[in-house]
């Protein structure tokens, strides 16, 4: 699969004389590789893992499809869905009908995305003057005419990515709205919590919540990224360990078989460096100012999804269901198979993801994977019931760099970022955390890299 057919691959090179290497295949560097592919490039992309996706994978087990890392894309991610029709995974794409849901009470409230009326978004209940006051200037306009996912922010609303959504709601929102709604929301859609996410973060992942609709693939998500893989060339295993320099230009990247074996170099005109940013300087060395201290003050989320699969089936086809902490919930959302498509697991069975987020995930971390399977189990018996199902399969994964947290000053050190870039001409940042922290940020920074190499090639 990573290797595409040597005829093919040598048919290429033929007529390209301009090399590019990226490192890491996750979302953001098979974009840039298949961008630059596009563009006449001939392209390597190097990933440490047997397989690409990074956190956009999806694993099979004894017939049951497990989302590892991503989850949903929305119907808004134009960048992922415009390239995984090019992919012909048209038929992959599956909407479905059921709406989202809020758990509270002992029981899920479901909603449809976009039968939601955005008025009905804002607290009206619970505001106070002074969120009434605001409503004009902030949130109503953000809420109706906000369309971009990468946040960028009106002009005029610097404010809100300068505070933290916590500070924006407290005094202009009830404690039962904040608790109920906006930690939920900022949990399920942000990966953090409201003490961490700006305010702006907090808006959009309102929006995205309540407006978006959620998109699954038939064959998991990782579809995506095992489709853009087949483009290009990917040589998966191989860790790359640091760049060859001149001057003050790159020329290549040494990296080095993760079974043990020889390291070797490859050479490159232009590399993209697609890491989590805590993963980039150990590779790249010293980058210009900027970048460096964007990288510093980029901050994770951990996070941690538990995939469950039964046999029988789940009671009621509704999810995700955002759950909150206050209600004595580990998980900050939980859904099953249907939510995403009934291929997830074989006939007859279901799949339940339970997904902790945040400062729950960081707090147990530690827990084997039995003790997490078995909470994972507790909550999601108290949400669907589980009764009468037998479980078959069950499988953890920790991510600690799980998102970027948009907090305060987010959106700025990404406008930053964008203009300084990496201090070096010929290397080129991509990653989720170089525009938005979603599947749809990670795509669209790998296209930005590779137009931005073709303008200084
Ligand atoms: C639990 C969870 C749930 C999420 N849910 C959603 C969701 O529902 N919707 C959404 O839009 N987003 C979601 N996200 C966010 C989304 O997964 C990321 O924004 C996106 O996948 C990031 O892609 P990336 O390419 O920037 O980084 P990564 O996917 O991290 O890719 C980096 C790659 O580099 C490789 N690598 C690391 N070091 C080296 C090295 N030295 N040499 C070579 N390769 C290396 C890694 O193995 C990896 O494959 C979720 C994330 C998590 C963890």
């Amino acid at each position: 699969m990573q290797w595409r057919s040597n005829a093919i691959v040598f048919m290429r090179r033929g007529i390209k004389t301009r090399r590019a290497v990226v490192i890491g295949g996750g979302l953001a560097g098979l974009a840039a590789a298949y961008r630059l592919d596009q563009g006449g490039w001939s392209v390597l992309v190097l990933e440490k893992e047997p397989r690409v996706g990074g956190r956009c994978r999806t694993e099979r087990d004894g017939g049951f499809q497990f989302d590892t890392g991503v989850q949903f894309f929305r119907d808004s991610y134009d960048s992922v869905l415009k390239t995984a029709v090019s992919l012909g995974l048209g038929e992959e794409f599956r909407m479905p009908p059921w709406g989202k849901c809020i758990f509270g009470q002992g029981k899920a409230a479901c909603f449809t995305p976009r039968s939601v009326n955005p008025l009905k978004l804002l607290p009206w209940r619970a505001l106070g003057l002074k969120g009434v006051l605001d409503v004009p200037s902030t949130a109503l306009p953000l809420l109706l005419k906000y369309r971009a996912y990468n946040i960028k922010l009106p002009q005029w609303w610097d404010r809100g990515d300068q505070v933290t959504a916590r500070e924006f709601l407290s005094g202009r929102t009830t404690r039962a709205y904040r608790r109920t709604i906006a930690g939920p929301v900022a949990l399920y859609a942000g990966g953090a919590e409201l003490e961490r996410v700006s305010a702006a973060a907090f808006m959009v992942a309102l929006r995205t919540t309540f407006a978006d609709r959620t998109v699954g693939f038939h064959s998991g998500v990782g579809a995506l990224a095992d489709a853009l893989a087949e483009q290009v060339e990917v040589k998966t295993g191989i860790e790359a360990v640091e760049l060859h320099r001149s001057g003050s230009a790159v020329t290549g990247v040494r990296a080095r078989p993760r079974g043990g074996g020889r390291a070797r170099s490859y050479h490159a005109d232009v590399v993209v460096c697609a890491l989590p940013a805590p993963m980039v300087c150990p590779v790249t060395g010293k980058l210009g100012r900027k970048a460096q201290s964007v990288i510093k003050s980029t901050e994770y989320s951990p996070g941690i999804v538990v995939n469950l699969g039964f046999s029988g089936e789940v009671k009621g086809e509704v999810g995700p269901v955002l759950l909150s902490a206050a209600d004595g919930f580990y998980a900050s959302w939980m859904c099953t198979q249907g939510s995403k498509a009934v291929e997830y697991a074989p006939s007859g069975g279901s799949v339940v993801t339970v997904l902790i987020a945040g400062e729950q995930a960081s707090g147990l971390y530690a827990r084997s994977d039995r003790e997490l399977i078995e909470m994972a189990l507790g909550e999601a018996g108290r949400v669907y019931g589980l009764e009468g199902l037998t479980r078959r399969r069950g499988r953890v994964d920790r991510h600690p760099l799980a998102r970027p947290v948009a907090s305060p000053g987010y959106s700025e050190r990404v406008r930053e970022l964008a203009t300084a870039g990496s201090g070096i001409k010929n290397l080129l940042l991509a990653g989720d955390w170089t525009s938005s922290p979603t599947a749809e940020g990670a795509v669209a920074s790998g296209f930005l890299a590779a137009e931005v190499a073709g303008l200084s090639a």
